[in-house]
This record gives structure tokens, C-alpha cells and sequence, in this order.
């Protein structure tokens, strides 16, 4: 088994001791913070000139100031603004202020791994990823919680940055769950590859060729939507807790028996070979340059695949039958929280 780290494995007054500022105060960005003061930590929030988070952060009593004089004015500092951002806000206001021994902390692993920041070798450089959306990061907080995190050490210069990062952990309630030690490259390599994957475009797109089929067979589109949508959360909340044959355990033999025999075969081997083509573009730096350039020229493909799939007939039926079913807008609610802003 892999080591975790819990309240027991952290000094608290490291990070108490040390000036910390959070950019961003976004869906992390807010949690981080307000986790952080709450525990004792002496936090300042950089902001953009006008950014509508900026009267947020300060009624909830927290230092408000550009991202260059939060930098300057920081020992520790945590890029909690958007991936795609952080290669600029890195140049323009952190970089110029940077000092030996400083810490630079990042969520995710993206512009280190792909080279699109590269700090000062006397930096550290750390990541303390939450596994989990901000919004559950704070609120877990608050309840006595936490989130389960990563940790990961990308560059040591102090030789102190893994023991700064888990106090830093501690801070935001990531202890109380359980913190693992993983490295930047793990963690973005596994991250896209399940997002890409599994969990966003591989469910999504199993959801959609399971609607279709049905809809094409002349199937009623609102059977098809809920047996291939909304469905998908009542197996999926099974697996989460109790793993995959405790799904089967709750399921009907015939159920389970059409699983066993019939999953493989649409979950085939040349879906196998797919996702290890696409593993290896991660690796290989092919999507994130994809994905770099496909911000420098504005998103035009992000934007029209986008809406297309805005305009898929399962979005609409969808949209329709949810409105029926008032219960779910608790769910709203927290798609709204998660994409923060
Ligand atoms: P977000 O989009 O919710 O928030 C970004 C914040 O940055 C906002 O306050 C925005 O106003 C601010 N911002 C945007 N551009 C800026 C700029 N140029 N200068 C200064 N501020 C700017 O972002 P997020 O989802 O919290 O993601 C932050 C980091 O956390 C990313 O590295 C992400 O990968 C990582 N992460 C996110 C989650 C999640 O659940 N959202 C989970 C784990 C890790
Ligand atoms: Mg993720």
C-alpha cells in the first residue's frame, strides 16, 4: 500500500508561519483561502482590477490585492487560477518577484509537467491537489472534513518543500481524508487521461451512443434518456460505494448476467488500443500542445464542438424531463458551484 498522510504527520506551524497567497478565488481559489485563514494562516487574496470575486473575498475578511503584490508580498504562492492562465499570470506577476526559497504551489500539474512555467532553481515547486471540486473543499471544511488530496514535490530547493506542502495540506482539511504522495508527472498524466477517457468524454460518449441507438431503433427518446442518463447516477453511486461487484450484488441476475457477457463487447479491445493511443499523446506532450494552441488561436474548435453538443437531441429531451422533476435542481446548484467564477 501507498503511504498516506494524516493529522499526525504535519507540523501545523510551518505553514502559519510562512506568508501565503492564493490567486485565483475560483472554485478552489475560495476554499483554499478561506480554509487556510480559518486555521491560522496569514493569507492574502491577488486579484484582477475589477475581478467581481474581489468584493467576495474581502466581505469574507480577506486581504484583497493585485496578483503581483500578493506574489511579492508572499513567501508561499498558490496559482489558483485557470490552467490556461497560469503561464500568464506566472510571467507577468509572479516571476518578477520570485525569491530563493520562495514556494511556488500549483493544483494540477499541467504547465510544470509541460514545461509551459519552469521556475528559478532556487524555488520550490509543489503541488497539494484536492481530489474533489472546491465547493467540497470548503464545505467539508466547515463540517470537520476534508477532501483526499495529492501532494508532490517538482522541485526541493529548501530541502523543507515536502513537509511546507503537507502543513499547507493540513490547512485546507486535506489530513483529515488523507493525503498521498504522488508526482507531477502522475498526476497530470492520469488526470487528463480520466477526464478524457473515463469519466467525461468517455461517459459522455457512451451515454450518447447508447441514446442513439435507441432513438435511430425507433425508440421513444425520453425511454432512451432515461434509461441511458439518468440511470447512469443510481449505478454510479452503487460502484462508488461499494465497488463493482457490490453494484452486481444490488442489480437483477438478468441484469448482471447481460453485464458480464455483452460489457466487453462494446468496451472491446479496439477500444483498448484507442485509449493507449491517447495515453500516449498525453505523454508525449501531443494533446497539451494541441490544447495550448487551440487557446492561442481563441477556441474555435472548443467553441463549435461545444455547441454542438449543446444542440444533441438528448440535451433537449433532457432538459425537458429534469424541469419535471423539481428534486434534481438541488444538483443545479452545484454545477453552478463547481464551475466557479
Ligand atoms: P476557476 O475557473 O474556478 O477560478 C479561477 C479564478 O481565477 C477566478 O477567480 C478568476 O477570476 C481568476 N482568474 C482568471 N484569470 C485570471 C488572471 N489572468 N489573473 C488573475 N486571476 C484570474 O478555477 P479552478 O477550477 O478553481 O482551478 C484552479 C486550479 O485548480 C487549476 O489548476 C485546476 O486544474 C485546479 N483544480 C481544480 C479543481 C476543481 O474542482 N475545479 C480540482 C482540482 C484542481
Ligand atoms: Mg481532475
Amino acid at each position: 500500500m501507498a503511504t498516506l498522510y494524516y493529522e499526525k504527520d504535519t507540523d501545523p506551524s510551518l505553514i502559519q508561519g510562512r506568508k501565503v497567497a492564493i490567486l485565483g478565488y475560483g472554485s478552489q481559489g475560495h476554499a483554499h483561502a478561506l480554509n487556510l485563514s480559518e486555521s491560522g494562516v496569514d493569507v492574502r487574496v491577488g486579484l484582477r482590477e475589477g475581478s467581481a470575486s474581489a468584493k467576495k473575498a474581502a466581505e469574507a475578511g480577506l486581504k484583497v490585492m493585485s496578483p503581483a503584490d500578493a506574489a511579492a508580498d508572499a513567501e508561499v504562492i498558490m496559482v489558483l487560477v485557470p490552467d490556461t492562465e497560469q503561464k500568464k499570470v506566472y510571467d507577468e506577476s509572479i516571476a518578477p518577484s520570485l525569491k530563493d526559497g520562495d514556494m511556488l504551489m500549483f493544483a494540477h500539474g499541467f504547465n510544470i509537467r509541460f514545461e509551459q512555467i519552469v521556475p528559478p532553481a532556487g524555488v520550490d515547486v509543489t503541488m497539494v491537489a484536492p481530489k474533489g471540486p472546491g465547493h467540497l473543499v470548503r464545505r467539508t471544511y466547515t463540517e470537520g472534513g476534508g477532501v483526499p488530496s495529492l501532494v508532490a514535490v517538482h522541485q526541493d530547493a529548501t530541502g523543507n518543500s515536502h513537509a511546507i506542502a503537507l502543513s499547507y495540506a493540513h490547512a485546507i482539511g486535506a489530513t483529515r481524508a488523507g493525503v498521498l504522495d504522488t508526482t507531477f508527472t502522475e498526476e497530470t498524466e492520469t488526470d487528463l487521461f480520466g477526464e478524457q477517457v473515463v469519466l467525461c468524454g468517455g461517459v459522455t460518449a457512451l451515454v450518447n451512443a447508447g441514446f442513439e441507438t435507441l432513438v435511430d431503433a425507433g425508440y421513444q427518446p425520453e425511454s432512451a434518456y432515461f434509461e441511458c442518463l439518468h440511470e447512469l447516477k443510481l449505478i454510479v453511486d452503487l460502484m462508488y460505494e461499494q465497488g463493482i461487484a457490490g453494484m452486481r450484488y444490488s442489480i437483477s441476475d438478468t441484469a448482471e448476467y447481460g453485464d458480464l457477457t455483452r460489457g466487453p463487447r462494446v468496451i472491446n479491445d479496439s477500444v483498448k488500443a484507442e485509449m493507449r493511443k491517447i495515453l500516449g499523446e498525453i505523454q508525449d506532450g501531443t494533446f497539451a500542445q494541441e490544447w495550448i494552441a487551440e487557446n492561442r488561436n481563441g477556441r474555435p474548435e472548443y467553441e463549435r464542438l461545444q455547441a454542438e453538443g449543446k444542440a444533441q437531441e438528448i440535451e433537449v429531451v433532457g432538459a425537458e424531463l429534469r424541469d419535471m422533476m423539481p428534486f434534481i435542481s438541488a444538483g443545479k446548484q452545484k454545477v453552478e458551484d463547481i464551475s466557479g467564477g
